[in-house]
Protein backbone atom coordinates (compact mmCIF):
# COMPACT_ATOMS: atom_id res chain seq x y z
CA UNK A 1 0.00 0.00 0.00
CA UNK A 2 2.66 2.28 -0.92
CA UNK A 3 -0.01 4.44 -2.66
CA UNK A 4 -0.81 5.38 1.22
CA UNK A 5 2.49 6.83 2.09
CA UNK A 6 3.50 10.85 1.54
CA UNK A 7 6.22 11.58 -0.73
CA UNK A 8 8.40 14.54 -0.36
CA UNK A 9 5.90 17.21 -1.77
CA UNK A 10 3.43 15.91 -0.01
CA UNK A 11 4.86 16.41 2.89
CA UNK A 12 5.55 19.75 1.74
CA UNK A 13 1.68 20.88 1.76
CA UNK A 14 1.42 19.18 4.57
CA UNK A 15 3.80 20.61 7.04
CA UNK A 16 2.04 24.03 6.71
CA UNK A 17 -1.40 22.29 8.53
CA UNK A 18 -0.15 20.32 11.10
CA UNK A 19 3.28 18.77 11.28
CA UNK A 20 3.11 14.79 11.99
CA UNK A 21 5.84 12.86 12.89
CA UNK A 22 7.70 10.34 10.87
CA UNK A 23 6.95 7.38 13.06
CA UNK A 24 3.21 8.38 12.68
CA UNK A 25 3.43 9.36 8.57
CA UNK A 26 4.93 5.83 8.17
CA UNK A 27 3.08 3.66 10.12
CA UNK A 28 2.38 0.71 8.10
CA UNK A 29 -0.51 0.49 6.33
CA UNK A 30 -1.15 -3.04 5.66
CA UNK A 31 0.09 -6.58 6.53
CA UNK A 32 2.91 -6.83 3.86
CA UNK A 33 4.28 -3.39 5.51
CA UNK A 34 4.80 -4.32 8.64
CA UNK A 35 8.46 -4.97 8.83
CA UNK A 36 9.76 -7.91 11.15
CA UNK A 37 6.91 -9.59 11.90
CA UNK A 38 5.83 -11.94 9.34
CA UNK A 39 4.78 -14.78 11.50
CA UNK A 40 2.18 -12.80 13.06
CA UNK A 41 0.98 -11.13 9.32
CA UNK A 42 1.17 -14.85 8.19
CA UNK A 43 -1.47 -15.78 10.90
CA UNK A 44 -3.62 -13.50 10.82
CA UNK A 45 -4.00 -13.16 7.47
CA UNK A 46 -4.80 -16.96 7.53
CA UNK A 47 -7.30 -16.41 10.28
CA UNK A 48 -8.93 -13.85 8.08
CA UNK A 49 -8.79 -15.97 4.68
CA UNK A 50 -10.61 -19.51 6.58
CA UNK A 51 -13.25 -17.27 8.46
CA UNK A 52 -11.24 -18.62 11.74
CA UNK A 53 -11.56 -15.05 13.87
CA UNK A 54 -11.05 -15.39 17.50
CA UNK A 55 -13.07 -13.04 19.79
CA UNK A 56 -10.25 -12.08 21.22
CA UNK A 57 -6.27 -11.54 21.00
CA UNK A 58 -3.29 -10.62 22.63
CA UNK A 59 -0.52 -9.30 21.17
CA UNK A 60 2.79 -8.88 23.28
CA UNK A 61 6.24 -7.73 22.72
CA UNK A 62 8.35 -4.95 23.66
CA UNK A 63 7.98 -1.34 23.09
CA UNK A 64 7.93 -0.15 18.94
CA UNK A 65 7.83 -3.32 17.70
CA UNK A 66 4.30 -3.10 15.69
CA UNK A 67 1.56 -4.36 18.31
CA UNK A 68 -0.87 -1.26 17.73
CA UNK A 69 0.05 -0.99 14.12
CA UNK A 70 -0.87 -4.63 13.69
CA UNK A 71 -4.18 -4.00 16.05
CA UNK A 72 -5.06 -1.29 13.28
CA UNK A 73 -4.03 -3.34 10.65
CA UNK A 74 -6.18 -6.20 11.77
CA UNK A 75 -9.03 -4.02 12.76
CA UNK A 76 -9.11 -2.65 9.03
CA UNK A 77 -8.68 -6.00 7.81
CA UNK A 78 -11.66 -6.88 9.46
CA UNK A 79 -13.99 -3.69 8.96
CA UNK A 80 -13.21 -2.71 5.49
CA UNK A 81 -15.73 -2.00 2.98
CA UNK A 82 -14.11 -5.06 0.89
CA UNK A 83 -13.63 -6.86 4.09
CA UNK A 84 -13.42 -9.11 5.82
CA UNK A 85 -9.82 -9.45 3.46
CA UNK A 86 -5.94 -9.69 4.57
CA UNK A 87 -5.03 -6.75 2.51
CA UNK A 88 -7.77 -3.60 3.58
CA UNK A 89 -7.91 -0.84 0.78
CA UNK A 90 -6.96 1.67 2.70
CA UNK A 91 -8.77 4.44 0.45
CA UNK A 92 -12.27 3.55 2.21
CA UNK A 93 -13.52 6.00 4.78
CA UNK A 94 -13.70 3.19 7.29
CA UNK A 95 -9.96 1.82 6.34
CA UNK A 96 -9.10 5.91 6.70
CA UNK A 97 -10.56 7.02 9.91
CA UNK A 98 -8.96 3.67 11.72
CA UNK A 99 -5.69 4.97 10.19
CA UNK A 100 -5.97 8.15 12.10
CA UNK A 101 -7.66 6.33 15.33
CA UNK A 102 -10.94 7.96 14.88
CA UNK A 103 -13.52 5.19 13.52
CA UNK A 104 -16.77 4.92 15.60
CA UNK A 105 -16.57 0.99 16.20
CA UNK A 106 -12.44 1.11 16.79
CA UNK A 107 -11.85 2.47 20.28
CA UNK A 108 -8.75 3.01 20.86
CA UNK A 109 -8.39 2.74 24.63
CA UNK A 110 -5.44 3.43 27.10
CA UNK A 111 -4.79 0.71 29.67
CA UNK A 112 -2.57 3.21 31.43
CA UNK A 113 -4.92 6.07 32.18
CA UNK A 114 -8.63 3.57 31.60
CA UNK A 115 -7.81 1.25 34.00
CA UNK A 116 -9.78 1.15 36.79
CA UNK A 117 -13.54 -0.61 37.36
CA UNK A 118 -15.46 2.34 36.26
CA UNK A 119 -13.81 2.84 32.84
CA UNK A 120 -14.36 -1.05 32.36
CA UNK A 121 -18.02 -0.97 33.31
CA UNK A 122 -18.44 1.26 30.87
CA UNK A 123 -17.15 -0.32 28.39
CA UNK A 124 -19.58 -3.73 29.19
CA UNK A 125 -22.16 -1.47 28.68
CA UNK A 126 -21.50 -0.26 24.93
CA UNK A 127 -20.42 -3.87 24.31
CA UNK A 128 -23.65 -4.55 23.65
CA UNK A 129 -24.27 -1.97 21.50
CA UNK A 130 -24.20 -2.67 17.74
CA UNK A 131 -21.69 -1.27 15.33
CA UNK A 132 -22.65 1.19 13.84
CA UNK A 133 -21.53 1.24 10.29
CA UNK A 134 -19.03 -1.82 10.14
CA UNK A 135 -18.74 -5.33 10.55
CA UNK A 136 -17.44 -5.82 13.79
CA UNK A 137 -16.99 -2.86 16.88
CA UNK A 138 -13.43 -3.61 17.97
CA UNK A 139 -11.77 -2.48 21.30
CA UNK A 140 -8.09 -2.32 21.07
CA UNK A 141 -6.55 -2.15 24.56
CA UNK A 142 -3.10 -0.99 24.77
CA UNK A 143 -0.77 -1.14 27.69
CA UNK A 144 -3.47 -3.47 29.06
CA UNK A 145 -1.68 -5.12 32.07
CA UNK A 146 -2.09 -1.97 33.62
CA UNK A 147 -5.57 -2.53 34.27
CA UNK A 148 -6.56 -2.94 38.08
CA UNK A 149 -7.95 -6.52 39.40
CA UNK A 150 -11.33 -5.23 39.77
CA UNK A 151 -11.18 -4.13 36.31
CA UNK A 152 -9.56 -7.36 34.86
CA UNK A 153 -12.75 -9.02 36.73
CA UNK A 154 -15.13 -6.95 35.17
CA UNK A 155 -13.87 -7.38 31.61
CA UNK A 156 -13.67 -11.34 32.38
CA UNK A 157 -17.31 -11.29 32.39
CA UNK A 158 -17.57 -9.87 28.67
CA UNK A 159 -14.65 -12.04 27.23
CA UNK A 160 -16.90 -15.09 29.10
CA UNK A 161 -19.75 -14.44 26.57
CA UNK A 162 -18.81 -11.77 23.87
CA UNK A 163 -21.34 -10.77 22.00
CA UNK A 164 -20.62 -12.01 18.07
CA UNK A 165 -20.22 -8.67 16.74
CA UNK A 166 -17.14 -7.85 19.40
CA UNK A 167 -13.49 -8.45 19.09
CA UNK A 168 -10.83 -7.44 21.58
CA UNK A 169 -7.69 -6.83 20.48
CA UNK A 170 -4.86 -6.67 23.64
CA UNK A 171 -1.66 -5.37 23.67
CA UNK A 172 1.36 -5.08 26.06
CA UNK A 173 4.72 -5.35 26.83
CA UNK A 174 4.19 -7.26 30.29
CA UNK A 175 2.18 -10.40 29.66
CA UNK A 176 3.05 -12.12 32.74
CA UNK A 177 0.70 -9.23 34.90
CA UNK A 178 -2.34 -10.45 32.97
CA UNK A 179 -4.17 -12.70 34.72
CA UNK A 180 -4.24 -16.34 33.50
CA UNK A 181 -8.02 -16.16 33.60
CA UNK A 182 -7.51 -13.80 30.70
CA UNK A 183 -4.79 -15.23 28.63
CA UNK A 184 -6.37 -18.12 28.54
CA UNK A 185 -9.50 -16.90 26.84
CA UNK A 186 -7.25 -14.94 24.07
CA UNK A 187 -5.23 -15.50 20.84
CA UNK A 188 -1.29 -14.57 21.93
CA UNK A 189 0.44 -13.41 19.05
CA UNK A 190 4.36 -12.30 20.70
CA UNK A 191 6.36 -9.97 18.15
CA UNK A 192 9.54 -9.67 17.75
CA UNK A 193 12.54 -6.92 18.43
CA UNK A 194 12.82 -6.26 14.95
CA UNK A 195 16.62 -7.26 13.03
CA UNK A 196 18.81 -4.54 12.98
CA UNK A 197 19.06 -4.90 9.22
CA UNK A 198 15.68 -4.67 8.48
CA UNK A 199 15.41 -1.75 10.78
CA UNK A 200 18.07 -0.26 8.90
CA UNK A 201 16.23 -0.74 5.63
CA UNK A 202 14.01 0.39 6.31
CA UNK A 203 15.29 4.10 7.52
CA UNK A 204 16.59 3.58 4.51
CA UNK A 205 13.58 3.75 2.33
CA UNK A 206 11.69 6.76 4.54
CA UNK A 207 14.89 8.88 4.36
CA UNK A 208 15.18 8.57 0.09
CA UNK A 209 11.23 9.59 0.67
CA UNK A 210 11.85 12.75 2.81
CA UNK A 211 14.47 13.46 0.15
CA UNK A 212 17.32 13.14 2.30
CA UNK A 213 20.99 11.36 2.20
CA UNK A 214 23.43 9.61 3.96
CA UNK A 215 26.73 8.90 4.46
CA UNK A 216 27.12 4.75 4.76
CA UNK A 217 26.66 3.30 8.34
CA UNK A 218 24.33 6.18 9.69
CA UNK A 219 20.87 3.52 9.25
CA UNK A 220 23.04 0.79 10.87
CA UNK A 221 24.28 2.91 13.79
CA UNK A 222 20.78 4.30 14.53
CA UNK A 223 19.13 0.46 14.14
CA UNK A 224 21.80 -0.79 16.44
CA UNK A 225 21.49 1.93 19.09
CA UNK A 226 17.42 1.25 18.60
CA UNK A 227 18.00 -2.34 19.69
CA UNK A 228 15.19 -4.06 18.06
CA UNK A 229 12.06 -1.04 18.17
CA UNK A 230 11.38 0.55 14.93
CA UNK A 231 9.73 2.91 16.81
CA UNK A 232 12.75 4.08 18.74
CA UNK A 233 14.73 3.92 15.29
CA UNK A 234 12.55 6.13 13.72
CA UNK A 235 12.21 8.53 16.43
CA UNK A 236 15.85 8.94 16.22
CA UNK A 237 15.64 9.20 12.59
CA UNK A 238 13.54 12.43 12.88
CA UNK A 239 15.18 13.83 15.64
CA UNK A 240 18.62 13.45 13.04
CA UNK A 241 16.34 15.18 10.20
CA UNK A 242 16.11 18.65 12.80
CA UNK A 243 20.26 17.89 13.00
CA UNK A 244 21.10 17.45 9.22
CA UNK A 245 17.94 18.04 7.13
CA UNK A 246 19.81 17.44 3.82
CA UNK A 247 22.67 14.90 4.05
CA UNK A 248 22.97 13.30 7.46
CA UNK A 249 26.75 12.34 8.50
CA UNK A 250 28.11 9.80 10.45
CA UNK A 251 29.39 12.04 12.76
CA UNK A 252 26.07 14.02 13.19
CA UNK A 253 24.48 10.52 14.76
CA UNK A 254 27.23 10.31 17.20
CA UNK A 255 27.02 13.32 18.50
CA UNK A 256 23.24 12.84 18.60
CA UNK A 257 23.56 9.79 20.71
CA UNK A 258 26.69 10.84 22.72
CA UNK A 259 28.16 7.31 21.12
CA UNK A 260 31.69 6.80 20.04
CA UNK A 261 32.54 5.96 16.58
CA UNK A 262 33.13 2.17 15.73
CA UNK A 263 37.20 3.11 14.90
CA UNK A 264 37.73 4.83 18.31
CA UNK A 265 36.16 1.77 19.93
CA UNK A 266 38.72 -0.03 17.96
CA UNK A 267 41.50 1.51 18.82
CA UNK A 268 40.80 1.87 21.92
CA UNK A 269 40.37 -2.18 22.46
CA UNK A 270 43.55 -2.15 20.19
CA UNK A 271 45.09 -0.57 23.37
CA UNK A 272 43.91 -2.35 25.27
CA UNK A 273 45.24 -5.50 23.65
CA UNK A 274 49.08 -4.03 23.54
CA UNK A 275 48.38 -3.00 27.35
CA UNK A 276 49.28 0.66 26.11
CA UNK A 277 47.14 2.72 28.70
CA UNK A 278 48.76 5.81 27.93
CA UNK A 279 46.69 5.95 24.52
CA UNK A 280 43.18 5.00 26.18
CA UNK A 281 43.58 8.07 28.39
CA UNK A 282 44.06 9.99 25.08
CA UNK A 283 41.51 8.19 23.45
CA UNK A 284 38.79 9.03 26.23
CA UNK A 285 40.09 11.97 26.06
CA UNK A 286 39.17 13.10 22.39
CA UNK A 287 36.03 11.25 22.71
CA UNK A 288 35.18 13.93 26.10
CA UNK A 289 35.88 16.90 23.76
CA UNK A 290 33.75 15.24 21.11
CA UNK A 291 30.66 14.85 23.27
CA UNK A 292 30.64 11.25 24.33
CA UNK A 293 28.44 10.53 26.68
CA UNK A 294 30.53 8.26 29.07
CA UNK A 295 27.84 6.21 30.04
CA UNK A 296 26.38 5.17 27.10
CA UNK A 297 29.82 4.56 26.14
CA UNK A 298 30.22 2.01 28.59
CA UNK A 299 27.33 0.32 27.44
CA UNK A 300 28.71 0.60 24.07
CA UNK A 301 32.00 -1.17 25.02
CA UNK A 302 30.14 -3.56 26.94
CA UNK A 303 28.05 -4.25 23.70
CA UNK A 304 31.35 -4.76 21.46
CA UNK A 305 32.88 -7.23 24.58
CA UNK A 306 29.83 -9.23 23.73
CA UNK A 307 30.12 -9.53 20.55
CA UNK A 308 34.14 -10.36 21.10
CA UNK A 309 33.06 -13.24 23.79
CA UNK A 310 30.45 -14.52 20.70
CA UNK A 311 33.59 -14.33 18.61
CA UNK A 312 35.53 -16.18 20.86
CA UNK A 313 33.62 -18.67 21.80
CA UNK A 314 33.29 -19.52 17.82
CA UNK A 315 29.70 -18.06 17.72
CA UNK A 316 28.08 -17.40 14.60
CA UNK A 317 28.46 -14.14 12.17
CA UNK A 318 24.81 -13.35 11.85
CA UNK A 319 24.56 -13.11 15.63
CA UNK A 320 26.74 -10.01 16.25
CA UNK A 321 24.88 -7.66 17.82
CA UNK A 322 27.16 -4.23 18.08
CA UNK A 323 29.64 -4.99 15.56
CA UNK A 324 29.07 -4.47 11.74
CA UNK A 325 29.24 -7.25 10.44
CA UNK A 326 31.77 -6.18 7.87
CA UNK A 327 33.96 -5.67 11.10
CA UNK A 328 33.70 -9.46 11.54
CA UNK A 329 37.34 -10.10 10.83
CA UNK A 330 38.78 -7.81 12.98
CA UNK A 331 36.95 -8.82 15.69
CA UNK A 332 37.80 -12.61 15.29
CA UNK A 333 41.48 -11.44 15.07
CA UNK A 334 41.16 -9.36 18.75
CA UNK A 335 38.75 -12.29 20.21
CA UNK A 336 42.02 -14.32 19.62
CA UNK A 337 44.59 -12.02 20.88
CA UNK A 338 42.55 -11.05 24.20
CA UNK A 339 41.50 -15.06 25.02
CA UNK A 340 38.32 -15.81 26.23
CA UNK A 341 39.49 -15.33 30.05
CA UNK A 342 40.31 -11.71 29.63
CA UNK A 343 37.10 -11.24 27.45
CA UNK A 344 34.99 -12.35 30.62
CA UNK A 345 37.11 -10.62 33.14
CA UNK A 346 36.63 -7.27 31.46
CA UNK A 347 32.53 -7.84 30.67
CA UNK A 348 32.29 -8.05 34.88
CA UNK A 349 34.67 -5.20 34.96
CA UNK A 350 32.68 -3.04 32.62
CA UNK A 351 29.45 -4.22 33.76
CA UNK A 352 30.50 -2.96 37.37
CA UNK A 353 31.32 0.13 36.38
CA UNK A 354 28.13 0.66 34.44
CA UNK A 355 25.96 -0.14 37.17
CA UNK A 356 28.34 2.40 39.56
CA UNK A 357 28.00 5.28 36.96
CA UNK A 358 24.40 5.78 37.41
CA UNK A 359 24.89 6.62 41.26
CA UNK A 360 27.84 8.63 40.49
CA UNK A 361 29.11 12.06 38.68
CA UNK A 362 32.38 10.90 38.12
CA UNK A 363 31.89 8.88 34.88
CA UNK A 364 34.74 9.66 33.29
CA UNK A 365 37.35 8.60 36.29
CA UNK A 366 35.16 5.14 36.81
CA UNK A 367 35.66 4.65 32.60
CA UNK A 368 39.26 5.34 32.91
CA UNK A 369 39.52 3.09 36.20
CA UNK A 370 37.80 -0.29 34.29
CA UNK A 371 39.86 0.97 30.83
CA UNK A 372 43.39 0.65 32.86
CA UNK A 373 42.03 -2.11 35.22
CA UNK A 374 41.19 -4.15 31.21
CA UNK A 375 44.36 -3.41 29.86
CA UNK A 376 45.99 -5.11 33.15
CA UNK A 377 44.42 -8.22 32.82
CA UNK A 378 46.85 -8.91 30.51
CA UNK A 379 49.04 -9.46 33.54
CA UNK A 380 46.32 -11.61 35.46
CA UNK A 381 46.63 -14.07 32.23
CA UNK A 382 50.57 -14.47 32.93
CA UNK A 383 50.24 -15.03 36.36
CA UNK A 384 47.51 -17.53 35.63
CA UNK A 385 50.24 -19.33 33.37
CA UNK A 386 52.62 -18.88 35.99
CA UNK A 387 50.92 -20.67 38.73
CA UNK A 388 49.95 -23.03 36.75
CA UNK A 389 53.57 -23.82 35.80
CA UNK A 390 54.84 -23.21 39.85
CA UNK A 391 51.34 -26.14 40.31
CA UNK A 392 52.77 -28.35 37.97
CA UNK A 393 55.77 -28.43 38.67
CA UNK A 394 55.92 -28.96 42.86
CA UNK A 395 52.96 -30.66 42.87
CA UNK A 396 53.35 -33.77 41.10
CA UNK A 397 52.84 -36.31 42.88
CA UNK A 398 51.03 -34.70 45.54
CA UNK A 399 47.66 -36.07 46.07
CA UNK A 400 45.87 -32.94 45.05
CA UNK A 401 44.15 -34.34 42.12
CA UNK A 402 42.68 -37.39 44.12
CA UNK A 403 40.94 -35.41 46.77
CA UNK A 404 39.48 -33.36 43.93
CA UNK A 405 38.24 -36.40 42.24
CA UNK A 406 37.14 -38.44 45.55
CA UNK A 407 35.47 -35.10 46.41
CA UNK A 408 36.61 -35.62 50.16
CA UNK A 409 34.05 -34.15 52.33
CA UNK A 410 36.48 -32.29 54.87
CA UNK A 411 38.30 -31.56 51.80
CA UNK A 412 35.82 -28.28 51.33
CA UNK A 413 35.26 -26.24 48.47
CA UNK A 414 38.46 -24.51 48.54
CA UNK A 415 39.96 -28.50 47.57
CA UNK A 416 37.21 -28.86 44.85
CA UNK A 417 38.06 -25.55 43.21
CA UNK A 418 41.71 -26.82 42.29
CA UNK A 419 42.30 -27.18 39.15
CA UNK A 420 42.72 -30.49 37.75
CA UNK A 421 46.06 -29.96 35.37
CA UNK A 422 44.57 -27.46 33.06
CA UNK A 423 45.52 -23.91 32.37
CA UNK A 424 42.06 -23.04 32.16
CA UNK A 425 40.06 -23.84 34.87
CA UNK A 426 43.06 -21.53 37.08
CA UNK A 427 42.60 -18.68 34.59
CA UNK A 428 39.27 -18.24 35.13
CA UNK A 429 39.99 -18.50 38.76
CA UNK A 430 42.41 -15.95 38.68
CA UNK A 431 39.67 -13.18 37.17
CA UNK A 432 37.61 -13.95 39.87
CA UNK A 433 40.41 -12.53 41.85
CA UNK A 434 39.89 -8.73 40.62
CA UNK A 435 38.61 -6.06 43.06
CA UNK A 436 35.84 -7.87 44.42
CA UNK A 437 31.69 -6.93 44.16
CA UNK A 438 30.78 -6.54 47.72
CA UNK A 439 28.99 -9.68 47.99
CA UNK A 440 31.19 -11.85 46.93
CA UNK A 441 33.09 -11.46 50.41
CA UNK A 442 30.37 -12.03 52.18
CA UNK A 443 28.60 -14.37 49.88
CA UNK A 444 29.91 -18.07 49.84
CA UNK A 445 30.08 -19.59 46.53
CA UNK A 446 30.32 -22.91 45.25
CA UNK A 447 33.02 -22.95 42.88
CA UNK A 448 34.65 -19.52 44.14
CA UNK A 449 36.88 -18.68 46.18
CA UNK A 450 36.16 -15.26 48.17
CA UNK A 451 38.48 -12.90 49.40
CA UNK A 452 38.04 -13.81 52.92
CA UNK A 453 39.52 -17.24 52.52
CA UNK A 454 42.54 -16.05 51.12
CA UNK A 455 43.40 -13.54 54.43
CA UNK A 456 42.32 -16.61 56.48
CA UNK A 457 45.50 -17.04 58.42
CA UNK A 458 47.80 -20.03 56.68
CA UNK A 459 48.25 -23.26 58.82
CA UNK A 460 51.98 -23.35 59.71
CA UNK A 461 54.11 -24.53 56.43
CA UNK A 462 54.09 -27.65 55.86
CA UNK A 463 55.77 -28.23 52.75
CA UNK A 464 58.10 -26.85 50.60
CA UNK A 465 55.84 -25.78 47.99
CA UNK A 466 53.97 -23.63 50.60
CA UNK A 467 56.61 -22.20 51.95
CA UNK A 468 57.88 -21.24 48.70
CA UNK A 469 54.26 -19.61 47.93
CA UNK A 470 54.80 -17.37 51.25
CA UNK A 471 57.57 -16.49 50.44
CA UNK A 472 56.46 -15.11 46.85
CA UNK A 473 53.60 -13.79 48.64
CA UNK A 474 55.84 -11.64 51.20
CA UNK A 475 58.28 -10.77 48.23
CA UNK A 476 55.60 -9.58 45.54
CA UNK A 477 55.30 -6.07 44.83
CA UNK A 478 52.09 -6.86 42.76
CA UNK A 479 48.82 -7.47 44.98
CA UNK A 480 47.68 -10.06 42.21
CA UNK A 481 50.62 -11.93 42.70
CA UNK A 482 50.78 -11.93 46.15
CA UNK A 483 46.68 -12.49 45.97
CA UNK A 484 47.76 -15.55 44.12
CA UNK A 485 50.53 -16.89 46.06
CA UNK A 486 48.47 -16.82 49.65
CA UNK A 487 45.71 -17.97 47.99
CA UNK A 488 47.72 -21.11 46.77
CA UNK A 489 49.53 -21.29 49.75
CA UNK A 490 46.62 -21.57 51.81
CA UNK A 491 45.11 -24.17 49.03
CA UNK A 492 48.18 -26.60 49.40
CA UNK A 493 48.26 -26.27 53.17
CA UNK A 494 44.11 -27.40 53.36
CA UNK A 495 44.68 -30.13 50.62
CA UNK A 496 48.24 -31.46 52.50
CA UNK A 497 46.30 -31.11 56.04
CA UNK A 498 42.87 -32.84 55.07
ZN1 LIG B 1 -11.09 -0.18 3.15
Amino acid sequence: MSQSEPNASQEQTRDSEHYQVVARRYRPQGFAQLVGQRHVSQALSNAIQTGRIGHAYLFTGARGVGKTSSARIFAKALNCIHGPTPTPCNVCEICDSISTGEDVDVLEIDGASNRGIDEIRQLRQNVSIRPSRANYKIYIIDEVHMLTREAFNALLKTLEEPPEHVKFIFCTTEPSKIPITILSRCQRYDFAGIDATAIAERLDEIAQKEGVTAEPGVFETLARRAAGSMRDAQSLLEQLLSFAPEHIMLADVHAMLGTADDQRIFRILASINASETATVFAELDTAAQEGVDFGIFTEQLLGVFRDLMLSACDGDKQLLMYCPPSRYDEVKQLARDLGLHRILAAMQVLDQTYTKMRYSTQGRILLELALVRIANLQQLQGIAVLIEQLRTGTLHPLPVTQHVVTGTPNAGHVAQSVPQGAATPAAVRFSEMLPPKPDTVTEKKNDAVTIEEVKKPAAPPVNPAVRKMQLIAEASEHPMIKKAAELFGATLTEVKSS
